[in-house]
C-alpha cells in the first residue's frame, strides 16, 4: 500500500520553471475584481474575480502538484467540505459522517442539510470498516479522526464505497498530502482544511478540494463561482508561500511527536495517550500502512480536568488555543466543547520548537 511522496523539489521549483529573465521568483500578489476584457468575454482567462484569479491559479497547481489531482481553492476547510457536500448530494439522499471527527459538518448536517431532505447519519471511525454503505450517496471519512485519533482502512473503505456507488470523501487535514495519500487510497474526494498545517503560521483560514473525476471537480467549481465561496488573493498568496515550507515544518512536527509520545507515554500523570506512530497504540499497525508519517497530533489523557488546564496553563511552550498545526505547539482540553472525550483529554498539537526545549517544557509541566 505504499504510495508515492509529494514532489516537493518540483514544489519548490513549479514557478522558476516558467519565468523569463527579470520575473521575480517570488509569486507576485494579484488583487483584482475586474480584468480588461474587451470584445468576447469567452477568450482570454481572466474574466471577473469571481470566476477566477492569477494568485488562485498558482495556488492550486501548487496543491495539485501535493494531492497529485486537480485541486480547488476555497476560504475555508469548511467551505471546500460544503462544496463537496452540495456538489454530490441532491433531497432523498443519504449521507454517512463520521460520529467522532469534526464536529462542525454534523452541525451544518442537522441545521441544513436535513432541512433539504438529506437524511444524516453517523457512525464513529473505527468501525466504517464494517461497511453496509448501499444506500447511501456520499460517505465523508476522516482518519486519524479530531480529535480522538481513530484510524479506519482507507484502502478498505474506499473500495467499498465503490462497490456499493458511494461518493468517498476524504478529509485529510490531520495528516497533509504529506503524511497521506488519500487520493492514491482510493477517495474520489479528498478535502482539507489548509487553516492547520498547511498555513502552518496561524494567521489564515483556508481549504481545498481535489479529485481525479472531472464531473465532480467541474460541480465544486460551479458551486464556487456561483455561492461566492471564494479565497482573498491575500489569503491564496499567503497560503502558497506557506506551502514551500509545509514539507519541512511536517517533517519537524512529526519527529518531534514521534519522540515526544515515547517519551510521555508512560509518565505516571498520563493515564492514556493516543499516537498512531507509538507501537501499542491502537492504529498503529494501519498507521504503518496507510500513513507516511504519523502526524504531529498527540492525545493524552491526564486525571481530570483541573489537571488538565493546569498542565496547558503551567508549559511556557504550549499556547493555550483551539485548532491546531501551527509552528507554535498548542494544545486544548477538547471537552470544554463538549467533544466526547474524557474532560482530562489534551490534544496536543507539536510545533517545530527545538526538541530538547520541549521535552523538557513539557515533562516540567506535566511534573507541576
Ligand atoms: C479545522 C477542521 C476543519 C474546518 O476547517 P476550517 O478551515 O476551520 O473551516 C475541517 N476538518 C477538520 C478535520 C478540521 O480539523
Amino acid at each position: 500500500m505504499a504510495t508515492e511522496k509529494p514532489d516537493a523539489s518540483a514544489l519548490l521549483h513549479l514557478r522558476g520553471a516558467a519565468l523569463e529573465r527579470g520575473e521575480p521568483l517570488a509569486l507576485p500578489i494579484t488583487p483584482a475584481s475586474m480584468f480588461h476584457l474587451p470584445g468576447d468575454p469567452a477568450t482570454g482567462v481572466d474574466a471577473y474575480g469571481r470566476m477566477s484569479n492569477p494568485t488562485w491559479r498558482a495556488l492550486e497547481e501548487a496543491l495539485g502538484l501535493l494531492e497529485g489531482a486537480p485541486a480547488l481553492a476555497f476560504p475555508s476547510g469548511m467551505a471546500a467540505i460544503t462544496a463537496a457536500l452540495f456538489a454530490t448530494l441532491k433531497a432523498g439522499d443519504r449521507l454517512l459522517l463520521p460520529a467522532d471527527g469534526y464536529y462542525t459538518p454534523r452541525v451544518l448536517g442537522d441545521r441544513f442539510l436535513a432541512k433539504l431532505g438529506i437524511a444524516v447519519e453517523t457512525r464513529p471511525t473505527a468501525r466504517l470498516a464494517d461497511g453496509g454503505f448501499e444506500g447511501f450517496r456520499a460517505v465523508l471519512i476522516e482518519t486519524p479522526s479530531n480529535p480522538g485519533l481513530d484510524l479506519c482502512d482507507l484502502a478498505d473503505v474506499t473500495a467499498q464505497c465503490r462497490a456499493a456507488g458511494v461518493v468517498s470523501i476524504v478529509d485529510n487535514t490531520t495528516m497533509t498530502p504529506f503524511g497521506q495519500r488519500a487520493l492514491e487510497l482510493g477517495a474520489d474526494i479528498v478535502v482539507a482544511s489548509d487553516t492547520k498545517a498547511p498555513g502552518g503560521h496561524s494567521d489564515i483560514l483556508a481549504g481545498h478540494v481535489a479529485s481525479k473525476d472531472e464531473a465532480l471537480l467541474a460541480a465544486m467549481r460551479d458551486w464556487r463561482t456561483l455561492t461566492g465561496s471564494i479565497p482573498g488573493a491575500f489569503d491564496a498568496w499567503l497560503l502558497h508561500r506557506s506551502l514551500q515550507t509545509l514539507e519541512l515544518r511536517f517533517a519537524r512536527m512529526c519527529d518531534n511527536a514521534e519522540a515526544i509520545a515515547a517519551r510521555l507515554s508512560g509518565h505516571p500523570a498520563v493515564q492514556a495517550l493516543r499516537y498512531p506512530g507509538l507501537p501499542g497504540d491502537p492504529g498503529h499497525g494501519l498507521a504503518a500502512r496507510q500513513m507516511r508519517r504519523p502526524g504531529f497530533l498527540i492525545g493524552l489523557t491526564l486525571a481530570d480536568a483541573a489537571r488538565a488546564d493546569h498542565f496547558i496553563a503551567a508549559c511556557p511552550l504550549i499556547e493555550p488555543a483551539t485548532s491546531f498545526g501551527g509552528v507554535h505547539t498548542t494544545a486544548e482540553r477538547r471537552a470544554r466543547w463538549g467533544d466526547d472525550v474524557a474532560p482530562g483529554y489534551v490534544r496536543l498539537s507539536v510545533g517545530t520548537e527545538p526538541l530538547e526545549d520541549l521535552v523538557a517544557a513539557l515533562e516540567a509541566a506535566l511534573a507541576a
